[in-house]
């Protein structure tokens, strides 16, 4: 297997305008593979004072020297140079990826490294393209607005997507002209340790982009406190997110958040079943089911229930844990033990209280014995108000619900604090999009499933957050309108 050693990560130090550096403790922690057990290398353990030395390297970074001065253009070459070194090492840091966060090989080289470098590529677009507006204002006045950056970013980001849930932060950051301190999980840091030295080669000038490793509960919310920091986006856990605005109010941060979710994937009887059955299995258990928008909650229509669920459960059956490393598995390790702990809980919840196990529901003894596999699980006969139906499990388990008529299902979709995804299944065009209209999410699949792009704005209503990330509608939050009037009389 390669090592730490070969893939290049500078064991125990941060990135900190420009330059590895060792945490002011001078302590580090381990970042395990959970498909083995086995521990991968040791990182900095930063605190405060490390996410202070950031975010002054981020903030002279922002006033002085070369990046306030670069125009738009050279900017965007930047960003595009990015894109392209991401490809080229896409072997590299798709292996990082599956050794840290335990998901298939294939997902990490073919989607997630493919998206990133797509992402810095689209916002190397963009950067060129951020301007303000001419206003037409009464009296001998002209008046026009600027588009401005608003300073030092921090990039909080999770352990499901690494790399690409930072790429969704720090390109649009980087494209408007804003500096960033990004600060990866602690079970998942390797790809954006990388993503540094990457942003260097490109031609990133010093303390534009510095990583920092570290406990959120102490380094990020270091961050999150810090008078310099304008802008915090996170994308995290509904509680994590709930501290992080507590925490930004004294200094009345700009903050973008990216929480939790409970999808409802609605399948109606009218629906190609057999296109249904595989989005519902992609729904859940791409990703292990660690996926923020996974359709964890699958109601199926009562004509068509015992008919769906058999090839449903025929199809998951399908669904085994493998190497994360061999090219052909598809389901991979959990992020860690922890982790593991929490989805089997859930199971047992599940089961305590009244729910059908259809499938899977144990830890799986694929491996080494030591590795963070669970069976793709799917519960049967949940009820709306059931644990399992209402906590984010963030796992491969599925909570199946049967419904009535299309007003019970958008009801029953709808009764939950979340509200990330959804996605409904009908061949009916009209009952699909009325359907879509009434969800409360920020994202409806219609006869298909965890569809993304660069271009698409994803992000949540309710508690699953505010704000956007992707598309042109993420630069609004990298970016402050100034209004500008000259006298012209
Ligand atoms: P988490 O909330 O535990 O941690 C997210 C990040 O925040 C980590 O880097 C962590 O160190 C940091 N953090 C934790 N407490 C902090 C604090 N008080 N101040 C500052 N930073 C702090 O989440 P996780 O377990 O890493 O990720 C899983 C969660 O992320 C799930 O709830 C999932 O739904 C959510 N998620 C959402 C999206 C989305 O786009 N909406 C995408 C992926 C994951």
């Amino acid at each position: 297997m390669a090592t730490a050693a070969q893939l290049q990560v500078k064991p125990g130090k941060l990135f900190i305008g420009g330059k590895w550096v060792d945490a002011a403790s001078g302590k580090t922690f381990p970042t395990v593979n959970p498909a083995t057990g086995e521990t991968i290398t040791v990182l900095a353990e930063g605190d405060e004072r490390d996410a202070s030395a950031a975010v002054e390297a981020a903030f002279t970074a922002f006033h002085s020297g070369p990046w306030p001065e670069m125009s738009a253009s050279d900017r965007g070459r930047i960003l595009w140079k990015i894109g392209d070194l991401v490809d080229k090492y896409n072997e590299e840091l798709g292996t990082l990826e599956t050794l840290d966060n335990g998901k298939p090989i294939f997902e990490s080289r073919q989607v997630d490294m493919p998206m990133v470098a797509e992402v810095f590529r689209y916002y190397a677009g963009w950067a060129t393209k951020i301007h303000g507006e001419t206003v037409p204002v009464k009296g001998p006045f002209l008046n026009y607005t600027l588009r401005e950056p608003l300073g030092v970013v921090a990039a909080i980001v999770p352990w499901n997507f690494p790399l690409l849930l930072a790429s969704w932060k720090v390109a649009p950051a980087l494209a408007a002209g804003n500096t960033v301190v990004l600060k990866p999980a602690s079970w998942t840091p390797l790809t954006a340790l990388r993503l540094a030295e990457i942003c260097q080669e490109a031609g990133v000038p010093d303390g534009v982009v510095n990583v920092i490793t570290g406990p959120g509960a102490t380094l990020g919310k270091a961050l999150v406190k810090h008078p310099k920091v304008a802008k915090v986006a996170i994308t995290g856990e509904t509680r994590t997110g709930q501290e992080i605005l507590r925490d930004s109010a004294e200094t009345l941060k700009r903050v973008t958040l990216e929480l939790g979710g409970k999808s409802p994937n609605i399948v109606f009887a009218d629906a190609d079943l057999d296109a249904a059955v595989r989005g519902a299995t992609i729904g859940i258990f791409y990703g292990k089911g660690e996926v923020c928008a996974a359709g964890s909650r699958l109601f199926v229509e009562k004509k068509i229930h015992d008919d769906f669920m058999h090839k449903l459960v025929d199809r998951a059956k399908k669904v085994q844990p493998g190497d994360p490393l061999d090219p052909k598995t598809r389901f991979g390790a959990l992020v860690s033990e922890r982790q593991m702990q929490t989805v089997l809980g859930y199971i047992e919840k599940g089961k305590a209280e009244g729910a059908k196990l259809v499938a899977g529901g144990e830890r799986s003894s694929f491996g080494n014995g030591k590795g963070c596999f669970v069976q793709p699980t799917i519960f049967d006969g949940v009820r709306n108000d059931m644990t399992i139906a209402r906590e984010e499990i963030f796992g491969p388990v599925l909570a199946a619900i049967e419904f009535g008529e299309m007003d019970e299902a958008i009801r029953l979709a709808n009764e939950t604090q979340y509200g990330l995804a959804a996605a409904v299944w009908t061949r009916d065009i009209g009952k699909a999009h009325r359907v879509a209209r009434n969800l409360q999410a920020g994202t409806v699949w219609i006869n298909t499933y965890n569809n993304y792009d660069t271009a698409a704005a994803f992000g949540g209503y309710k508690m699953s957050g505010y704000g956007r990330e992707l598309g042109m509608h993420a630069l609004e939050h990298y970016t402050q309108i100034k209004s500008v009037w000259v006298n012209l009389a």
